[in-house]
């Protein structure tokens, strides 16, 4: 059984989510939109279907979770989606969370195609740090990988960013066998060039998707990390995310280069994060379908704080120990990425 451990770090008095293995959870990344403006080819299928708009968590709604999680305990809030920028009125639900007593940072992730334009407003809003996915620096391949973006809009996004002084950026990029595996060493030197961190996540069977076999175009983090080596000797860093990311330095500069590698089970026992979904699914782990909807929490006792911190205590005992994701045959989850909140 677990209950609401007290706290005895002197960080913050809140109490403490943690799960039946022993792992404190002080970590959420919130979906605040399906919706996207790209089509990622990896991420979502061409013509995607999105949620009717009384199934998702109203702004107040999400707000409201927000504020639960950071009660009891947690201290990084990660905004996503689908696309987070295209969520009307995102300015005004991250300046309330960073409000938050207690909460230590809140990050978000984006594509970039927004940036130009609130980049500014999202930094004084309270945003710590960005990340920005990039697969490709060529306008032409990345319109292929994006289905719909534009290199350019993404890469004054990029320069806003850097321009308004977030703590850190970091860029994310899949790499696609055949596709954009012959960009790693351009990535890594765009990132050198801007003194920004960047991460190579390996493609992860969310959602069935039929415009290319994940199975062929899957590239391991390994292979990455030997194609960047015959450049740049990596030493591994011992800065810890508590997730499946690990970072490298290069002898002469500051960017980091992390690796994502889900496949791997290692990180598991140090897990300390759970997902809250647009609908208000609270799923407790990436590669399992393990959740508890607090959706219905919040629509059958609006305004109720104490069930909705409840039902989140409750829904640690739902944490697997671990995940399990195959490459081959059909995807095990069929949630995809953009409504899991990647
Ligand atoms: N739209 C934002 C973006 O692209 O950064 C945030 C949401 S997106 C789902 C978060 C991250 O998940 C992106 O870096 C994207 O590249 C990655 N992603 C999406 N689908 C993936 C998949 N099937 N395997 C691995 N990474 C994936
Ligand atoms: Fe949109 Fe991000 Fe998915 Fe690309 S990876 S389709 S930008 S949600």
């Amino acid at each position: 059984m677990n209950a609401v451990v007290p706290e005895t770090a002197k960080t913050h008095q809140a109490p403490a989510l943690v799960d039946r293995f022993g792992r404190r959870v002080d970590y959420v990344r919130i979906s605040v939109t399906d919706r996207c403006d790209f089509r990622c080819v990896y991420c979502m299928g061409e013509d995607m279907q999105f949620l009717p708009r009384r199934e998702i968590l109203s702004l107040e709604e999400l707000l409201a979770a927000a504020e639960a999680f950071v009660a009891l305990g947690v201290t990084k809030i990660r905004l996503t989606g689908g696309e987070p920028l295209v969520r009307q009125d995102i300015v005004w639900l991250a300046g309330h969370i960073a409000a938050l007593p207690g909460l230590h940072e809140l990050v978000l992730t984006t594509n970039g195609s927004q940036l130009p334009r609130l980049a500014a407003p999202l930094r004084e809003a309270g945003v710590k740090r960005v990340n920005i996915s990039l697969d490709s620096l060529d306008r032409a391949r990345f319109r292929q990988l994006t289905r719909t973006g534009d290199l350019d809009t993404v890469l004054a996004g990029i320069d806003a960013a850097l321009a308004v002084g977030f703590e850190r950026l970091k860029l994310n990029s899949v790499i696609l066998r055949g596709r954009n595996d012959d960009e790693v060493l351009a990535l890594v030197e765009f990132a050198r060039a801007r003194d920004i961190d960047i991460s190579f996540i390996e493609e992860m069977p969310l959602g069935h998707i039929d415009e290319h076999d994940r199975a062929e175009s899957f590239c391991s983090s390994a292979e990455l990390r030997a194609i960047i080596e015959t450049r740049y000797p990596l030493t591994p860093s011992l800065d810890s995310t508590g997730g499946p990311s690990r970072y490298w330095h290069m002898a002469d500069s500051d960017t980091r280069v992390g690796f994502i590698s889900p496949h791997s089970h290692n990180f598991c026992h140090l897990c300390n994060r759970v997902r809250l979904t647009v609908e208000g699914r609270l799923l407790l782990c990436l590669g399992n379908e393990h959740s508890t909807d607090l959706r219905a929490v919040m629509r059958e006792r609006p305004g109720d704080a104490e069930a909705l911190r409840e039902a989140i205590v409750q829904a640690m005992d739902l944490k697997p120990e671990r995940h399990h994701f195959a490459l081959d045959g059909e995807p095990e989850i069929v949630r995809f990425m953009n409504t899991t909140g990647g």
